[in-house]
């Protein structure tokens, strides 16, 4: 998909000429490839400030923030309490090298949310943990291969890159130069829900592999939900096979329940990951799962693993004060707002006579342009994904910022109001019926 002449409607000069410089020092002007709006085209909007459900960009406009920081700002932005936990932690020292009595407040506070957490170790972002959680279940098997599933996305690790969804998916990669044969030569990955092929798996390959990745439920190549019966299902193999299963719960975790797709499913894994909400818009995130597979961890174990900020103060600081916040009550919110939010954008797309799926993976929200429910990441790409660059583009130009990418989930916060939901009513008939007169070759004139 390329860029379209018509996609800012919206004169932008601020952030059209923050992204220039951006990209002068920058490459592609971002730290992250999906906020170039390469997908959807036009000018990604530079954000100044941040509050509740709103977003103001360099240009003084205000938008309904639907992306929530990729998930973990379900408070809204700038809540008070996290910000005041930032300012005292902040003004008690930066970093210290050692260890902290937040930290085990943190870890507690994971463990008591999630049973089958038992150890619970904090690294710096979602990648980090998943990478070390592989290692640490390749350390414990002493086999080499894992299996992960078309269009879950574990973060940039070498070895999980193949077939990755996020901005692997957005811009169609199938996955990375940079990544040797050998690093993705035991990564086995398979098509998502599809429990056939993981016990095909396990019988070509008796006793070589290490663990099964899932995302708990997936939410990187739109919100596709596990099967009822798949996330079952791998337990069972994995158990079977004497592998272990490692939730990716970086999206899901303390977003969809208070313990995460574990808090609505109950299916444990040996391993789970933690990353977005559990830091509160920080850079913090945690690995964990079973007593006896954490505790082959260095410095107890053989297995390495490190960091020289891990547990930052001021990010642990913002993570317990998330967690504390975030009660049933909210919880509540999220699931009401994620609810709202889906009926508001069937009844537009109804009504516009376009086929759809809006899906829901617990309050995480998909619009795909497709004529039935979307389960893996084969009939992901199937849909009709062109639609979205002027579905995306109608409703940024009215104050809704959905995620800039088909494949992404819409994420709520707690600080929806009305107003918000107002501005997204009002702003749907323009998208629906933009994307309705959408050609597959790019907008129509
Ligand atoms: C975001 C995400 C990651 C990676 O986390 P980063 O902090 O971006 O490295 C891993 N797994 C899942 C399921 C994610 O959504």
């Amino acid at each position: 998909m390329s860029s379209s002449p018509r996609a800012t409607q919206v004169r932008v000069p601020v952030s059209a000429r923050l992204f220039d410089r951006a990209a002068a020092v920058i490459p592609g002007g971002v730290n992250s490839p999906v906020r170039a709006f390469k997908s959807v085209g036009g000018t990604p909007r530079f954000i100044s400030s941040a509050r509740g459900c709103t977003l103001t960009d360099a240009d003084g406009n205000d938008y309904v923030d639907l992306v929530c920081s990729w998930g973990p700002m379900i408070l809204g932005h700038a809540h008070p309490d996290v910000v005041e936990a930032v300012r005292r932690a902040a003004g008690s020292g930066l970093s210290f090298g050692a260890p902290t009595e937040a930290e085990i407040e943190l870890a507690e506070a994971i463990a008591a949310r999630v049973e089958p957490v038992q150890r619970v170790r904090l690294v710096n972002s979602g990648t980090e943990a998943t990478m070390s959680a592989v290692r640490l279940a390749r350390g414990f098997t002493g086999r080499g291969k894992i299996i992960k599933f078309s269009g879950c996305y574990h973060g940039h690790v070498d070895a999980l890159l193949a077939d990755a969804g996020s901005g692997v998916a957005t811009l169609g990669l199938p996955t990375s130069p940079g990544v040797t044969g050998a690093q993705a030569a035991d990564t086995i990955v398979l098509p998502y829900n599809d429990l056939d092929a993981v016990a095909a798996a396990f019988a070509e390959y008796p006793d070589q592999i290490a663990c099964v990745i899932t995302e708990a439920a997936a939410g990187n190549m739109g919100a596709v939900a596990p099967l009822p019966g798949f996330n079952a299902g791998l337990r069972r193999l994995t158990e079977q096979h004497d592998a272990l299963l490692i939730m990716d719960e970086v999206m899901t975790g303390f977003r969809v329940s208070p313990a995460g797709w574990y808090g609505l499913e109950g299916v444990a894994g040996d391993l789970y990951t933690f990353g977005k909400v559990m830091s509160g818009g920080l850079p913090a995130a945690a690995f964990g799962g079973r007593a006896d597979i954490m505790n082959r961890l260095a410095p107890i174990g053989p297995v390495y693993q490190a960091g020289t900020l891990s547990g930052n103060p001021v990010a642990v600081a913002a993570g317990l004060a998330t967690l504390r916040a975030a009660d049933d009550e909210v919880y509540a919110t999220l699931d009401r707002n994620a609810e709202r939010l889906g009926a508001l954008l069937t009844g537009a797309l109804t009504a516009a006579d376009l086929a759809h799926s809006v899906q829901f993976a617990g309050n995480m929200v998909s619009v795909f342009f497709a004529d039935r429910p979307v389960t893996d990441y084969a009939a992901a790409k199937a849909s009709q994904t062109w639609r979205f660059p002027a579905f995306f583009h109608a409703l940024l130009d009215r104050g809704v910022y959905p995620p800039p990418s088909a494949f992404e989930a819409w994420f709520v916060s707690a600080a929806l109001d009305e107003d918000a939901f107002d501005r997204i009513a009002a702003a749907l008939p323009a998208a629906t019926a933009a994307a309705a007169a959408a050609t597959p070759e790019g907008p129509s004139a």
